[in-house]
Order: structure tokens, then sequence, then C-alpha cells
């Protein structure tokens, strides 16, 4: 039996600035069980990520870039709906990191079964999935958050960000909470109950704007998007803070590259510490992160918000609007 896959390709890589829908096509053609390839999934959820936007130019990096003309790797879940191998049956529910393409064929290495939950599967995708994954080993093995402290997060409307705010308290600290909309500082402020979030888009000067709202100083900065807001933080960081380097959104689509921290007089009077992760390295540490966020979405101590796009011809678009912001919690695209 064989069966038309729409898939999204790139049609030419993007050094900088925002790419734009012409950067992409969706493409189709017919593919089929056979000897090798022997599980035929249909993709329900699939999940657009910033570090995707590194894969579509030509430079080194931790992934490699993305194939032109070619399917788009990327998270998914999906169904089996055809298996000849002994240990998927149909129905059962996979994730793959074979990305932005209605349905496939696979192998059984490529699919991890998921375990069904009482909460909405593609939860897999979000807090339970690699952006949750990111806030936890993020914040409490390389940030070394303690109950008490004070925690900067930028990006906190987003998928990482929101996850680490509620970490945080939940560990009972103080947090405080930057993002770039109104709508989003609403919805940290009363749902997730932070101590204080902003529009980091009305702040004219940042380095006054945190000594009036933090005198204290930052035990620690959850950094998700690099550039002047990183450069802003480090003078209001306690002595021996922390800054963990997760993300650095606001230079991914730079045109010019920025000069670099100026401020680094700071780092060594403020003696701070400044630590760069990828989760991609935590693969194999899945515990207790698992048992502790399972626990906290069923008591209601994690919450999120999606935001979807339906269909694949809409992929493109859901990857311009998360780099812009239109966001708010994981963006996801249902098939
Ligand atoms: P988000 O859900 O946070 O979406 C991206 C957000 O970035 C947008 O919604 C927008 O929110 C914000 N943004 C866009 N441009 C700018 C800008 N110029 N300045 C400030 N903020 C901007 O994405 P994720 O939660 O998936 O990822 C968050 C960060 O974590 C990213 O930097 C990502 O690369 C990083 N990451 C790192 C991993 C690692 O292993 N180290 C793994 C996964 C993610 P706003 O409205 O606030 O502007």
């Amino acid at each position: 039996m064989s069966i038309i896959t729409k898939y999204v390709t790139l049609k030419n890589y993007i050094p900088t600035g925002l790419p734009k829908e012409t950067d992409f096509e969706i493409k189709s053609r017919e593919i089929s069980v056979n000897e090798e390839n022997n599980i035929l999934v249909s993709n329900s959820w699939i999940s657009v990520d910033p570090y995707m936007r590194a894969r579509m130019t030509e430079r080194k990096n931790y992934k490699p870039p993305f194939k032109i003309g070619e399917e788009m790797e990327g998270y998914a879940i999906g169904k089996v709906e055809t298996s000849n191998d002994k240990n998927f049956n149909v129905g059962d529910l996979v994730f793959s990191n074979l990305g932005m393409r209605d349905n496939f064929v696979c192998n059984s290495n490529q699919l991890k079964k998921l375990k069904p939950i009482d909460i909405p599967i593609q939860t897999y995708l979000g807090p339970l999935g690699m952006t949750g994954h990111t806030a936890y080993i993020g914040l409490l093995k390389h940030g070394e958050l303690k109950t008490g402290q004070t925690v900067l997060v930028s990006s906190a409307g987003g998928s990482v960000g929101s996850t680490v705010c509620q970490i945080a308290k939940n560990l009972g600290c103080k947090v405080i909470a930057s993002t770039g909309s109104d709508e989003k500082v609403g919805w940290l402020k009363k749902e997730l109950k932070v101590d204080h979030a902003f529009n980091y888009k009305k702040i004219k000067n940042l380095v006054l704007y945190f000594k009036e709202i933090c005198p204290e100083g930052f035990d620690l900065y959850f950094d998700n998007v690099g550039g002047d807001f990183l450069e802003s933080t480090i003078f209001q960081m306690k002595n021996y803070g922390r800054i963990v380097i997760c993300g650095r959104i606001s230079q991914m689509n730079v045109t010019t590259p920025g000069s670099g921290l100026k401020n680094m007089a700071y780092v060594l009077v403020k003696r701070l510490t400044i630590k760069g992760f990828l989760i991609f390295d935590h693969e194999n540490e899945k515990e207790p992160f698992e048992t502790d966020m399972l626990k906290w979405l069923s008591e209601g101590k994690i919450k999120f918000k999606e935001t979807i796009y339906q269909g694949i011809e809409n992929a493109p678009k859901s990857f311009i609007d998360l780099l812009e912001g239109k966001n708010i919690g994981k963006m996801l695209v249902k098939i």
C-alpha cells in the first residue's frame, strides 16, 4: 500500500534576518511500508522550536544544517497506522524526531512508544518533553537554584520560560519574569503567580528598571534571549550569582553581529558564574524530571498554554511567528 506524504522543506539557507514563508516549500511524495521501513505513522502534533533557526544556516552548529529540499526534522507525536514490527501495534502513540511531515514510514529505532497519560498527549512536546526537561535541568542542575532565592527569567511567556517560572515558584523562590506582550504579562501574573512580570518592550532602561524592581539583586538569571538584555542583568546580579545561558533568541535573526558583553568587569567583581548548556547532553537524565513533572502537572503546580496552528501548510508561518513572539506557551502544529 502506498500513501502520499506532505512535508516542509527549506528552499534556501537563511544566513541572517527573519525567515520568510517563501524560504520554505511544502512538497509531497509517495511513500510505502517496506522491509527496512516497516512502520507507517501519521503525525498528530509537530513541535516548533527556536533551535531550528540555527539549522537554517550553513554555519557549523551543534546540529547539522537542514538539507535543502528535504524533509525538515523535528520533534513530533503520532499514531502507528500500519506495523510489521512486533514491538509496535496499530494505534500506539509514538514520539519521533522526524518532524515536519504529516505521515512517514520508518523503523522501530526511530520511534519511542509513549506511555498513555491523563493529560493531553502533546504535553510530551511541552512541559513533559524537551522544553520542560530544558527548564528542569537548566534551573536545578546548572543553575543550582535553592529555596528562597530570587530568579529572573527572560522569554518567560514561552514554553521553556513559563516552566522555569513555575518550577522556581514550586521551590519557594521569588520569580521575576520578562516577556514581550501585556497579554503574556497578565498570564504570568494571574495564572502562574510570578512575583513580578513586565513587558521588556516597554522598558527604556533595563539597568535602572532592575534596580527599582529588585534592589536586593538576582541570585540567578535564566537567560533565554542573550544580547543587551543579558548585559543589563549583569549589573544587578548578587555577588556569587549564577547566569544560565539557555538560549539567545534576540541574536538569532540579527543582520549585524553584536559587539559582545561590555561589562565583563562586573563578572569579575561580583564573582559571577556564567554557564551554557544544551539539553541534548542530558538525554540519559530523564529521571527525576519525568516523575517530578508528572506529579506537578497532576497537582496543577505546572500549568501550560499552547499556541496551535492547524495543518502542515501552516508550519512555516508558525515558525516565523514563534520567532516574532506570537506564541504564548508552546508553539505547536496540529495535523
Ligand atoms: P519560546 O516559547 O520562548 O518562544 C520564543 C520566544 O522568544 C518568543 O515567543 C518571544 O517571546 C521571544 N523572543 C523572540 N525574539 C526576541 C527578542 N529579540 N528578544 C527577546 N525575546 C524574544 O521558545 P522555547 O521555550 O522553545 O525556547 C526558549 C529559549 O530556550 C530559546 O532561546 C531556545 O533557543 C532555548 N532553548 C535552549 C535549549 C538548550 O538546550 N539550551 C533547548 C530548548 C530551547 P517575547 O514575547 O517574550 O518576545
